[in-house]
């Protein structure tokens, strides 16, 4: 019915008459690939029963298809679409790789020679809705069903024999929902997911797929990967990837649906899983399979300035300064700079004796000249009680302001400086270096000490 509204080409008989030479072929080895020496090939072929695996595919589900090391099944979604295709055909059949394609019904009804080369190829050929809708996972049940239906219906109906369909079946973007499946289950049909994709569908490079492809798969070292017949991208890196494959040592695996005919390969419980655990690994329960959600993911609101702002209602995690801290802090004056300055030759009293910090601190005062000390005398006896005090905490800052002031010790009070005045006198005497000030205090340069900042 459909087949006979379609025109077949000329280039497609080409390519369908290629694909007629590998039919019945059980499995091409590199050796039986006629014209193809250095062919990958197809290494075996493996027969499963739906019933007995019903989800397999790494990517979703705990089991995958029971594969050996460095061995790969190879799927495409999506087609056909006569354009790409027909190339990816034409490549595989270079290589004589079999491999299995999911179909989509409005694909094959627009385009059943495309499902019909396949076949007679001999692919394996399984469906992938009617539509390709990316709500699997929660649209209505019966839309789901009709979903299934519709991808089954168009592309059986585009085959010669529709017992060729295999009853396995890739839900759209992988968006699993159980109910759909077990739909599929109870029907005997096998869903599919993938071990590893290469990403064919973005928007990407020839070269990133070919990369992906033998990263992912390198990563694994075997499984189902998950590719497209319908991209430009996917048909430049093909050739690539299965060369890449040839030359590491990979075996292509062809999947086939069980019949009355064909019973299931023999495999064990453990070879369904990717890596099965050693007899030393205890085997955990394996968790349930969560529901794969891609869109209508609900955002989680964004938070509150006031839940950043753990201060405000939680104990602070560090030490802060108190309120009335603060207040002390805000209150006091900033101390004067001229506070810490002294003229430097007083400095270089201070620096060039070993003595302690109170002792330098009078050896300054008494490296001053006498007038200076005396003057300062008369100016304490002169000015008695607070005003003086502060005057005395001051140093001397500008040669035309006061330059007989220079070098006020901070903590000697006018009354004693006479006697002070002696003491240096004398130390001088015993051969301290002082360097005359006066000649200095023409262009003092106020220089801070540390050490004389303790006053208040
Ligand atoms: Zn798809």
């Amino acid at each position: 019915m459909i087949g006979s509204s379609v025109v077949v080409r000329t280039r497609s008989w080409i390519v369908l008459c290629l694909g007629l030479l590998t039919v019945g072929a059980p499995a091409a080895y590199a050796a039986d690939c006629p014209g193809h020496p250095d062919a990958l090939g197809t290494s075996r072929t493996l027969v499963v029963d739906p019933r007995e695996h019903p989800r397999i595919g790494t990517m979703q589900y705990r089991e995958t298809l029971p594969l050996k090391d460095h061995e790969v099944v190879l799927t495409f979604d999506d087609g056909p679409l006569p354009k790409y295709s027909n190339q990816v055909l034409k490549i595989l059949a270079d290589e004589c790789i079999k491999a299995t394609f999911f179909i989509i019904g409005n694909q094959a009804k627009a385009n059943p020679e495309g499902v019909r080369k396949l076949v007679a190829a001999g692919h394996t050929v399984g469906t992938h809705s009617m539509d390709h809708p990316l709500t699997f996972d929660r649209m209505p049940i019966e839309k789901a069903e009709a979903e299934i239906n519709g991808g089954i219906e168009w592309t059986s109906a585009a085959m010669t024999d529709p017992s060729q369909l295999a009853p396995f079946f890739r839900i759209p973007g992988l968006m699993r929902a159980e109910g759909v499946e077990n739909l599929l289950i109870s029907r005997g049909i096998q869903v599919w997911s993938a071990d590893f994709p290469a990403d064919d569908w973005r928007h990407v490079s020839s070269d990133r797929v070919y990369q992906l492809a033998i990263q992912r798969l390198e990563a694994k070292g075997k499984g189902i990967l998950l590719l497209h017949d319908i991209q430009a991208r996917t048909v430049a890196a093909l050739p690539k990837i299965i060369r890449d494959l040839k030359a590491r040592g990979y075996r292509i695996v062809h999947v086939v649906p069980a019949t009355a005919e064909r019973p299931a390969t023999p495999t064990t419980a453990v070879e369904w899983l990717l890596h099965p655990p050693t007899e030393t690994t205890p085997i955990a329960r394996w968790p349930r399979v969560p529901n794969f959600v891609f869109t209508q993911t609900r955002m989680l609101p964004a938070p509150a300035l006031a839940d950043l702002n753990a201060q405000t209602e939680h104990q602070p995690l560090l030490p802060r300064r108190t309120k009335g801290q603060m207040d002390i802090a805000s209150t006091l004056p900033v101390p004067d700079r001229d506070l810490f300055a002294i003229p430097e030759g007083s400095v270089e009293v201070l620096l060039s004796t070993t003595l302690s910090r109170r002792a330098a601190t009078r050896l300054a005062m008494a490296a001053e000249p006498p007038h200076a000390a005396r003057g300062k005398a008369a100016q304490g006896k002169a000015a008695k009680g607070k005003a003086a005090k502060l005057q005395g905490r001051r140093t001397a800052h500008t040669a035309s302001a006061a330059p007989d002031h220079a070098a006020q010790p901070i903590d000697i009070a006018p009354k004693g400086t006479a006697a002070k005045v002696t003491a240096a006198k004398g130390i001088a005497a015993k051969g301290i270096a002082v360097k005359d000030a006066a000649s200095k205090r023409a262009t003092p340069r106020p220089t801070r000490v540390a050490s004389l900042k303790k006053r208040v």
